[in-house]
């Protein structure tokens, strides 16, 4: 509940460290929140979002359009949050009051109209673009592979309804598919894979997120895996963060994203043909593959306040620093490709700058989602790299299409299309 924030709330001293990036090096790319960098005024920073969400606790202030759009011009990316606890720890968590403000403007059916088009798709098709019909096993034509249920295979290979219906995935997928098969995985895939509630749940419509998970949940643990490897950066970040915060488990099945089952598999020398090409390439970390993807312990603990303004938590409750998300393995399946020089943004790992896209945003205010992706291809562009590879579907494609309409001269691929280009998982070096 929102009123559950007042305490968090009260504890920000607008100290300003949820806009800025620790130990920023350029002031051209000092900032961290895309919110502030597009309305450049405190209400649009996540310290001003949660002046709108006192407000509305106390009843000062009701909604309007200025209101809507300082909540709504914001990805939900958590770069506030990483930010907020280098300086305070877990005594404001920002992001968490972000998620209950979203719940109480949903709840009040104050949703942008493009949010509500979104869950509208999501609940009958599964996806937010109102894909019908979409046959989520295409990419995998030829290939034989299993379907995961009732125990037939140890390890669900999950696509994302985002990479099953993108075309340029698909060659990607297929290595992937041949590489954990001469690995010996024993893995299965599944059709009609559908949102697995972490979109929703970032729209504030929790209890449509809560019936989404739930519904993967039963599915995956009626197929009876140990183990699910995700394609997906979104639906890496529900299992481990937003589930939890929901109280869905999944038994102990153990998740693990793509990029580190195949580096495991290529670390451990199984023999591939990789391409030498020369490249310059830098990597932008998805918000849902790194910070957001954290691991979220629920605290049942007794809070109090000590001297008016100390909280003490008892026992001590977890803080979740985005440090713990996926920023290894896809670095290191990089570094793996023959001819690549990769070299960092200033902007990287937990405090990576947010192309824009998620949560909505895109959809429902273009204009901040296009800002958010410049500046993000402007620091990639610093670089002299002239290829920004991410491992996203939401990110590619639209830095993709931002860099297109804005004739920003660098290349921007999905790690899955540099795979099918470089590896070649049937031939041998
Ligand atoms: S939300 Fe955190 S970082 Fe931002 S002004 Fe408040 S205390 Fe400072
Ligand atoms: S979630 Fe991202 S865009 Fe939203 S206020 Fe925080 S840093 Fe800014």
């Amino acid at each position: 509940m929102l009123e559950d924030r007042k305490p968090y709330i009260l504890n920000c001293d607008r100290c300003s460290h949820c806009k800025w990036t620790p130990g920023a090096r350029s002031n051209a790319f000092a900032q961290s929140c895309p919110s502030i960098y597009y309305g450049n005024f405190h209400a649009y920073s996540a310290s001003g979002k949660n002046i709108l969400a006192y407000g509305l606790i106390e009843g000062r202030l009701g909604y309007s359009e200025d209101f809507l759009h300082s909540v709504y011009a914001c990805s939900m990316c958590g770069a506030c949050d990483a930010g907020c606890k280098w300086n305070h720890s877990g005594v404001v968590e920002p992001l968490d009051t972000l998620y209950a403000l979203r719940q109480r403007l949903a709840d009040d059916g104050q949703a942008l109209p493009a949010h509500v088009e979104i869950m509208q798709n999501l609940r009958m098709y599964g996806n937010p673009r109102g894909l019908a019909g979409n046959d989520s096993l295409q990419w995998a034509d030829g290939l034989g592979l299993k379907e995961i249920g009732n125990g037939h295979c140890a390890t669900y290979l999950h696509v994302g309804w985002e990479n099953a219906s993108g075309e340029a995935m698909w060659p990607g997928l297929r290595v992937v598919a041949e590489l954990f098969r001469r690995a010996g995985f024993d893995f299965g895939v599944a059709r009609d894979e559908r949102s697995t509630g972490e979109l929703a749940f970032d729209l504030g419509f929790v209890a449509d997120a809560r019936a989404m998970a739930e519904e993967a949940a039963d599915r995956i643990r009626a197929a009876g895996v140990g183990t699910i490897i995700t394609c997906s950066a979104s639906s890496y970040a529900a299992f481990r963060n937003v589930y939890p915060r929901l109280g869905i488990a999944l038994d102990g099945i153990k998740i693990v994203h793509v990029t580190d089952a195949v580096e495991e598999v290529l670390a451990g020398g199984l023999p591939v043909h990789a391409a030498t090409r020369a490249e310059k390439v830098t990597y932008h970390d998805p918000c849902k593959l790194g910070r957001l993807s954290e691991p979220y312990v629920r605290w049942d603990g007794e809070s109090t306040t000590a001297f008016n303004q100390v909280n003490i938590t008892n026992p001590p409750r977890p803080v979740l620093f985005g440090n713990k998300g996926n920023y290894e393995s896809p670095r290191a399946l990089l570094r793996r490709m023959p001819g690549i020089d990769l070299v960092e943004m200033e902007r990287s790992k937990a405090f990576s700058f947010c192309c824009g896209a998620a949560a909505g945003a895109k959809e429902a205010i273009p204009e901040f989602a296009e800002k958010a992706a410049l500046h993000r291809l402007d620091e990639a562009m610093a670089t002299g790299a002239t290829t920004l590879v991410s491992v996203c579907a939401s990110c590619t494609g639209h830095l993709r299409e931002v860099a297109a309409r804005n004739n920003v001269a660098i290349q921007v691929r999905d790690l899955f299309e540099l795979l099918a280009d470089r590896i070649t998982a049937g031939a041998h070096a």
